[in-house]
């Protein structure tokens, strides 16, 4: 198979890192498929990359829920006979400090950022396992690395991605790989949903050296395009 008939499910497409790699893997000429749950901004950019002649397809999808997850998996089999790359990037980050005691952001960081790549994982392997050939790529953050007041529970649930990934590396045969990567501060929608005070007011400052959200888009797409035998199997991108 040529990386020009691969197709790639990309969750959490439809902002920030997502939608610039569901872009940068259509500009290469793979066919993308845009999974998240605003469909309107999936649509809108679907239509810019099909308007270029691009294939590109999208989803409804919320990653907690185990069963859509499935089900879009098999809508993807089903039109294209095949799913090449799961790229499992939908996430949230509403950072607190722990006495804040917000425990519906705490479950909802969890619900989205483990469980969610949990289900993503169990919804491919089946297909990618019969198919002998396959690549979970999972979206960390340099939170899996090290912690940082009010990040706690975000960085946990990052260190579980990290751990989930290196597991089922070791664990896989039938020619699947599985690459983490790890982004530091990247321009994106990740902050504008931080509903304590402090931790947004200290997020401004630390996001001013943000790294455009393509720079990510493309070490997605360098893990992708390597040849068959070749699994990269972590990045860290850092700005300068
Ligand atoms: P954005 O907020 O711009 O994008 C997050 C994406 O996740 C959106 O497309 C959103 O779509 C989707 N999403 C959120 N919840 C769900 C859900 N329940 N089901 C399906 N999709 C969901 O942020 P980023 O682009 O920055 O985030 C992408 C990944 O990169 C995340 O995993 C994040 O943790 C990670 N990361 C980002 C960094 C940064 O500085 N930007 C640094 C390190 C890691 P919708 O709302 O339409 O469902």
């Amino acid at each position: 198979m040529t990386t020009h008939e691969k197709v790639v499910l990309v969750t959490g497409g439809s902002s920030g890192i997502g939608a610039a790699t569901v872009e940068k893997l259509a500009e290469q000429g793979l066919t993308v498929i845009a999974a998240a749950r605003r469909t309107g901004k999936l649509e809108e950019l679907a239509s810019k990359l099909r308007n270029k002649n691009y294939a590109v397809d999208y989803k409804q999808l919320d990653v907690t829920n185990f069963e859509q997850m499935e089900q879009v998996v098999q809508e993807i089999k089903e039109a294209y006979g095949q799913l090449d790359v799961l790229v499992n990037n939908a996430g949230i980050m509403p950072l607190s400090m722990l006495e804040k005691r917000k425990i519906t952001e705490w479950n909802q960081m969890i619900d989205v950022n483990i469980k969610g790549v949990l289900h993503g994982i169990a919804s491919v392997l089946p297909l990618m396992k019969v198919q002998q050939r396959g690549h979970i790529i999972n979206i960390a953050s340099i939170g899996a690395y090290s912690v940082t007041p009010t990040a706690s529970v975000y960085c946990a649930t990052k260190y579980a991605v990290r751990a989930i990934t290196d597991g089922l590396r070791q664990e896989l045969t039938h020619n699947i790989r599985t690459t983490l990567i790890s982004p530091g501060v990247t321009e994106s929608e990740l902050a504008d949903h931080i509903t304590d005070g402090e931790a947004s007011e200290a997020m401004v400052e630390y996001r001013k050296i943000a790294l455009p959200a393509s720079a990510i888009a493309d070490a997605i797409s360098y893990a992708i395009l390597q040849p068959s035998e070749v699994d990269v199997n972590e990045l860290v991108v850092r700005p300068t």
